[in-house]
């Protein structure tokens, strides 16, 4: 557990401790191959890794979205990498908290205070297949892409196209790694402009033999809805947390340059200041909206439409943010290893995610597809 910054323990640090060495050490860790050890020890060492688990303070059984958010949010605003790398260990107890059965369940989430978890769904043409063997035994082949913490992750839960004669669709697995052969990594894959130290890259299942008590909930249970489309906001807390990082270091720059008095500067670090509270108004409501509409009958659409709606403005949020504040610190504030040359490079990487076009227009057909606006979001 973290403890707070009036507590005297020995080996315990507070939030603020907490999040600043994670910050201090973004710089260190962005290198091709790197993965930030030192972060994940912290956020273990905090208890951070299993706060979700039940009876934890963020337990994903009661209604802690709001809690859950702004703490991706801070993580995010440390580091992205590690934010996303953390957020992908979230998922995968999140999902093994709907579908898992209750052995599956105790026993993974015994793995939590040990092994990383990752989720793991992109993929190319020769994309996972899992073949039924019979006696309980499957064969996996092909490979995923972007898989964030490569071989650094213990227990990857890897999704994937099941072969079997009684059963079909796209199916979860996890894999517990250190009881079988090595997955091959890929890091060739990973050439990215920014988010080095998400290490995301493409692992090759082929050969990889698992057990049925492996496999996580039925066929197509990961596409199921709201769980599925409403994750986007724990990905959009994260890249919040990088616009807040922008605003923190646009601040320090105008600083320690004796520039504050000048009024464009002021106007743009107001805007900059006015983007990323919109982005917690929205990621706070949406937050509260998630854990009241999750189990009522019926607003799964709405919700979704939500989330989509909270995905698009907080990547326009963040890449507004991104372009104010580097007017603001010119070439001088973008050099390495100043915080926005890399928080540049890693949001520009970060707020590219799936399918964007499709998810800003599945919020107007919701829309449209209402009687009338009136209350559209209550
Ligand atoms: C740092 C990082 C870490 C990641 N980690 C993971 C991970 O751990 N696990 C994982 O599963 N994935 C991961 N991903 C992958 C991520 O979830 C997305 O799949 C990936 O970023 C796709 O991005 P894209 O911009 O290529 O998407 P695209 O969906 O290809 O979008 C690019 C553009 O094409 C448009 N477009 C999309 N589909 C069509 C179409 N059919 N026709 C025309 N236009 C279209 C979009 O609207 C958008 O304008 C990661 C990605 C990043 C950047």
């Amino acid at each position: 557990m973290i403890i707070n910054e009036d507590s005297t323990n020995q080996g315990h640090i507070s939030e603020e401790q907490l999040f600043s060495q994670i910050s201090a050490a973004a710089f260190a860790s962005d290198q091709k191959g790197q993965f930030p050890h030192f972060e994940f020890d912290l956020l273990r060492a905090s208890g951070l890794l299993t706060t979700t688990l039940p009876g934890q303070n963020l337990s994903l059984d009661l209604p802690n979205t709001p809690g859950l958010l702004q703490l991706l949010k801070r993580v995010g605003r440390a580091s992205l990498p590690v934010g996303r790398i953390y957020e992908g260990h979230i998922n995968a107890l999140l999902l093994i908290s709907l579908y898992a059965n209750a052995h599956q369940a105790q026993r993974w989430y015994e793995d939590a205070h040990t092994h990383l978890f990752g989720v793991w769904n992109t993929q190319d043409l020769d994309g996972l297949e899992i073949q039924d063997l019979g006696c309980k035994r499957y064969r996996l082949s092909g490979s995923k892409t972007f898989c964030s913490g490569a071989s650094w992750i213990g227990r990857p839960l890897v999704t994937g196209k099941l072969i079997s004669s009684d059963k079909s669709g796209w199916q979860m697995c996890i894999i517990p790694t250190e009881k079988l052969e090595p997955i091959l990594a890929d890091s060739s894959f990973w050439n990215p402009l920014g988010m080095q130290a998400s290490v995301s890259f493409r692992m090759n299942f082929t050969g990889i033999e698992i057990d049925e008590e492996d496999l996580l909930g039925s066929p197509d249970d990961y596409y199921r809805q709201p769980h599925f489309g409403a994750g986007a906001l724990r990905f959009a807390a994260v890249q919040l947390g990088g616009a807040e990082a922008i605003l923190e270091e646009t601040h320090r720059f105008l600083n320690d340059a004796k520039r504050t008095e000048d009024p464009f500067q002021q106007f743009r670090v107001a805007e900059i200041s006015c983007l990323t509270e919109t982005g917690n108004l929205w990621i706070n409501q949406a937050a509260k909206h998630y854990d009241q509409w999750l189990h009522m009958p019926g607003e799964t659409e709405k919700l979704l439409a939500y989330a989509n709606m909270v995905r698009t403005k907080i990547e326009d949020i963040c890449l507004r943010s991104m372009q104010l504040a580097e007017r603001s610190v010119g070439s001088r504030g973008l050099m390495r290893p100043g915080v926005l040359e890399r928080m540049h490079r890693d949001l520009t990487t970060y707020l590219r995610q799936p399918a964007t076009d499709a998810v800003q227009a599945s919020v107007g057909k919701y829309v449209l597809n209402q009687i009338n606006t009136n209350g559209l979001w209550i």
